[in-house]
C-alpha cells in the first residue's frame, strides 16, 4: 500500500509519499506560503531531482492539488495515477481525552476534532483543511488522524491534572495533554530495538530537543509523564517559548506591561525561551556560535536550557523508578553533540557517561555512552511521518 503523509500548517504543508510494502520514502516535499504571495511547492522525489513550482496556491486545497499532480507527474511523478495511493494519514495535534489513538476519519472523528480546536487554535483548524482537501480530492480514498497527544493519553491523573480547582478539568477540560507524542514513541521503540530488549520491560527518558522542546518518562512503553502541558507552551525553555514559570508572574507583568491576554501569550510564546533571554536568536546554531564569540547571555541561554533539561531528567527517572535508557532526538538532540555533553554532565550518578568520541556524530542512530554502561545513552532521529503511515496502514488494513 502507498501512503500519503500530510502534516497541515497554517500556511503550509510538508508530505511524504511511502510505499508501505518496504517503508520506502518515494518523495517528499513542502508547499510554503499557502494563501500569500511568493507561494511556492518544493518536491522532492527520491532518486530524482528536486523541483520548484511557483504558483497561486491561495488555498490548502489547491496546494493538495499541486502535490497530487507533482506526484503523478509525468517527469518529476513517483506513480502513475493518484489512484494508487491506498490511504492519507493526516497529523493532527491536538486530539484532548476523545483520542487516545490514531483513527479512521469518519464525520464524527472531525466534529472530536473540530471540538478539540479550542485548546490547539493555531494548529487543529489547518489540519482539518488538509483532511478537507483531500476528502475533496480524493473521495473514497480512507483517511486517518494521527494525534500528537494520543501517545501521553496513558498518563496518570496525578502526572496530568495541575494545583487547581477540580472544576476547571471538568469544565474545561484544563489538564496536561503533552505533544510530540508520535515522536517520543518512535524513538522509544528503536531504543528498545537497539537494546534488544522489550519496550515492555524498560523504563525510558526521552528528549526531544528542537525547537519545540518536550521530554517523556516511558515506563513499559506507556507514557507517565511529559513535560509539555495543556498547550506546547509547558516545560523546557525552548527556542521562542518560556516553558514553565511561577504563574503569578503573568497578571503581574500583565499589569506592568499594559498587555491584553493575546499580547501576553505572544510575549510568552514568541519572545521567550532562548530567544528572550540570548537577545540574538531562537536558532540554537546561533546561540552557540554567539556563546562562542564571548556573547554572555547567549551562554546563559544555553547554561539555563541544559539545566532545565537534566533536572527533568532527574525528576523522570524518580518517576520512573529507575531508569535504562536516555534518548537524544530532534534538530538540537540529533544535532548538537557539545549540549548532549553538557546535559549529560552531571548524571553518572546514575550509572551512565557520555562516550566523547561516539557521541561526536550528528543525525545518526547510535549509543553515545560508555561500552558497558548501565544506562544507555542514544541519539536517535526522529521519524514522525514513519509512524503516521504505520498507524494509517495498520488502521486501513484493519
Ligand atoms: P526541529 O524543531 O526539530 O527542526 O529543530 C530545530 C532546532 O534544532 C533549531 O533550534 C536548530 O538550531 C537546532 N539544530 C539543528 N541543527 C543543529 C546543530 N547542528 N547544532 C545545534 N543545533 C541544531
Amino acid at each position: 500500500m502507498k501512503v500519503l503523509v500530510v502534516n497541515c500548517g497554517s500556511s503550509s504543508l510538508k508530505y511524504q509519499l511511502f510505499d508501505m510494502t518496504d517503508e520506502t520514502v518515494l518523495a517528499k516535499g513542502l508547499v510554503e506560503r499557502i494563501g500569500m504571495d511568493g507561494s511556492i511547492l518544493t518536491h522532492k522525489p527520491t532518486d530524482k531531482d528536486k523541483v520548484e513550482l511557483k504558483a497561486n496556491i491561495s488555498d490548502h486545497s489547491i496546494a493538495i492539488k499541486m502535490v497530487l499532480d507533482a506526484l503523478a507527474d509525468a517527469k518529476h511523478g513517483v506513480i502513475r495515477d493518484m489512484k494508487e495511493i491506498g490511504a492519507v494519514g493526516h497529523r493532527v495535534v491536538h486530539g484532548g481525552e476523545k483520542f487516545s489513538d490514531s483513527v479512521l476519519i469518519t464525520p464524527e472523528v472531525l466534529k472530536g476534532i473540530e471540538e478539540c480546536s479550542e485548546m490547539a487554535p493555531l494548529h487543529n483548524p489547518p489540519n482539518l483543511l488538509g483532511v478537507a482537501a483531500c476528502n475533496k480530492l480524493m473521495p473514497g480514498t480512507p483517511q486517518v488522524a494521527v494525534f500528537d497527544t494520543a501517545f501521553h493519553q496513558t498518563m496518570p491523573k496525578r502526572a496530568f491534572l495541575y494545583g487547581i480547582p477540580y472544576e476547571a478539568y471538568e469544565k474545561y477540560g484544563i489538564r496536561r495533554y503533552g505533544f510530540h507524542g508520535t515522536s517520543h514513541k518512535y524513538v522509544s521503540q528503536r531504543a528498545a530495538a537497539l537494546m534488544g530488549q522489550p519496550l515492555e520491560d524498560l523504563r525510558i527518558v526521552t528528549c526531544h530537543l528542537g525547537n519545540g522542546a518536550s521530554l517523556a518518562a516511558i515506563k513499559n512503553g506507556k507514557s507517565i509523564d511529559t513535560s509539555m502541558g495543556f498547550t506546547p507552551l509547558e516545560g523546557l525553555v525552548m527556542g521562542t517559548r518560556s516553558g514553565a514559570l511561577d504563574p503569578a508572574i503573568i497578571p503581574f507583568l500583565m499589569k506592568k506591561e499594559g498587555f491584553s491576554a493575546d499580547q501576553m501569550d505572544n510575549y510568552l510564546n514568541k519572545k521567550s525561551g532562548v530567544l528572550g533571554i540570548s537577545g540574538v536568536s531562537s536558532d540554537f546554531r546561533d546561540i552557540e556560535n554567539a556563546a562562542g564569540d564571548g556573547n554572555e547571555r547567549a551562554g546563559l541561554a544555553l547554561q539555563i536550557f541544559v539545566y532545565k533539561v537534566r533536572k527533568y531528567i532527574g525528576s523522570y527517572v524518580a518517576a520512573l523508578g529507575g531508569v535504562d535508557a536516555i534518548v537524544f532526538t530532534a534538530g538540537l538532540g540529533e544535532n548538537s553533540p557539545t549540549e548532549r555533553a553538557s546535559i549529560c554532565e552531571g548524571l553518572e550518578f546514575l550509572g551512565t557517561r557520555i562516550d566523547p568520541a561516539k557521541n561526536n556524530i550528528r543525525g545518526k542512530e547510535q549509543e553515545i555512552s560508555v561500552d558497558g554502561a548501565k544506562v544507555k545513552i542514544f541519539t536517535i532521529p526522529t521519524n514522525e511521518e514513519l509512524v503516521i503511515a504505520r498507524d494509517t496502514k495498520t488502521i486501513v488494513g484493519a
